[in-house]
């Protein structure tokens, strides 16, 4: 079967279509030879798809015949936006226990680092992982996976990183993957293991190294797609973050690294050496970093959401990035410390008013550049035929509305593999029935 714009993207499923959308007034459809600018916006548009995959995305009147399944799944969008699922690019979402007090300590003028001087931040919440059953450390995390596909997101990478033992890291990624199994979200997992030098080695780092290379990356490696490693002030130094990635590659991890956030540590540049798929952070970024990145091709997560509620009025310096060509993508950092929050919606608005993104770059790093910090590129992240279908049909005639609209949720169904209303809480489909041509 061929249809305008199939493009390069993953072949096209063959089977009949069993998923349809119809009467979408504004179809952003993250593929520029889709549509419109850089978002590929399509006034007027419907979606089709087959076996979880997008067969068509584009104008209505100019949908092919297709072949439709008996059972077809047909809804009118009755002139509303649609976008794609959102994929979250950054989380720490298996943890136990929170630090409300220290979110109200920050607002009174302790700083972060102040707090995990005294025995907080990160550690508090190691102490509280390890303390955490199973079935606890497994709930929080299909609660928060829950929570973030009622807000739209598909996909979301998710990070090791409150264990720090062989056994609290791997009961960590399992926890990940039962909570995984019970949610739409597709989710990336990631091992970091290298979040801190836990309490207990502080006066042995390379002792610490030494246990994670040997015993935890065998023991956790299986279970994750990606290591990670918290490079900068007060966590590792680059040496110590170049031999925890090196030795995950080995062990056939992709690579990515907590990079320049809380100071220019040479973050940027090491994930550049090392081709990371993606740095994340980068609160301090000059332009030959920049410039390296873009030449590593490693994307760059910019976490709006931390960088705000740290309050240092400071954000990644998008001009720079800009400049250099470096792909852009968002993540919530939804973590107990520096950021609880589950919602790509909030993290575009905040890109926007905070951190200097435009409503269209936003977007486009909550999906399709989010896609590529987590290895998906292509894959999930636009509506283009061979690609997931997973979309977002929003409470809103624009998709504008997800900078401008805050604070509320706009996701009013939510579609993972083409598939409604496997998502709790998502809200109820409009206008089912007629397919293209009887639309509301
Ligand atoms: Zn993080």
């Amino acid at each position: 079967m061929s249809l305008p714009g199939a493009g390069t993207g993953p072949p096209v499923p063959p089977g009949p279509v069993d998923f349809l959308l119809f009467g979408i007034g504004q179809l952003v459809t993250c593929d520029p030879e889709l549509g419109e600018g850089p978002l590929g916006v399509v006034e007027g548009g419907a979606v089709a798809a087959a076996d979880g995959r997008v067969v068509y995305a584009g104008p209505e009147r100019q949908m092919p015949d297709l072949d439709m399944a008996d059972d077809v799944d047909a809804f009118g969008a009755g002139g509303q936006a649609v976008v794609p699922g959102f994929v979250d690019a950054h989380t720490h979402l298996v943890f136990a226990g929170d630090r409300a007090d220290e979110f109200a300590a920050r607002l009174r003028g302790v700083g972060y680092e102040e707090a995990l001087a005294a025995g907080g931040g990160i550690n508090r919440t190691v102490r509280d992982t390890r303390a955490a059953s199973d079935n606890e450390l497994r709930r929080a995390a299909l609660g928060r996976l829950r929570l973030a596909a009622r807000y739209g997101t598909t996909t979301l990478e998710a990070k090791s990183g409150y264990g720090l033992t062989v056994e609290d890291e791997r009961r960590s990624l399992e926890a990940l993957a039962w909570a995984a199994e019970r949610s739409v979200v597709e989710v990336v997992p990631t091992f970091l293991g290298a979040h801190l030098i836990p309490e207990e080695f502080a006066g042995d780092r390379d002792g610490y190294l030494d246990l994670l290379e040997h015993e935890m990356l065998p023991a956790c490696a299986p279970l994750a797609e990606f290591v990670d490693a918290f490079c900068d002030r007060g966590a590792l130094t680059v040496d110590e973050s170049r031999r925890v990635l090196e030795a995950g590659a080995r062990h056939g991890l992709g690579t990515k690294l907590h990079a320049n956030e809380l100071g220019s540590t040479g973050g940027a540049a090491l994930a550049a050496e090392l081709g990371c798929v993606s740095a994340d952070h980068l609160l301090f970024c000059d332009e030959r970093e920049a410039r390296a990145l873009a030449a590593a091709g490693t994307v760059a997560v910019l976490l709006p959401g931390t960088s705000f509620l740290l309050r240092t009025g400071r954000a990644a310096p998008v001009q720079v990035l800009r400049d250099a060509g470096v792909t852009l993508a968002l993540g919530t950092d939804c973590n107990p410390g520096t950021c609880y929050c589950e919602s790509m919606q909030l993290m575009i608005a905040l890109a926007c008013v905070h951190g200097g993104l435009t409503p269209e770059e936003a977007l486009l790093a909550a999906t399709d550049g989010a896609a590529r910090a987590v290895g998906r590129g292509g894959r999930v992240g636009r509506l283009a035929p061979g690609a997931a279908c997973d979309l977002v049909l929003l409470a809103g005639r624009s998709y504008l509305d997800l900078a401008y609209h805050l604070g509320v949720n706009l996701a009013q169904v939510v579609v993972k593999g083409g598939r409604v209303g496997g998502v709790e809480g998502a809200g109820v489909p409009v206008g089912r029935g007629a397919p293209a041509g009887g639309g509301p």
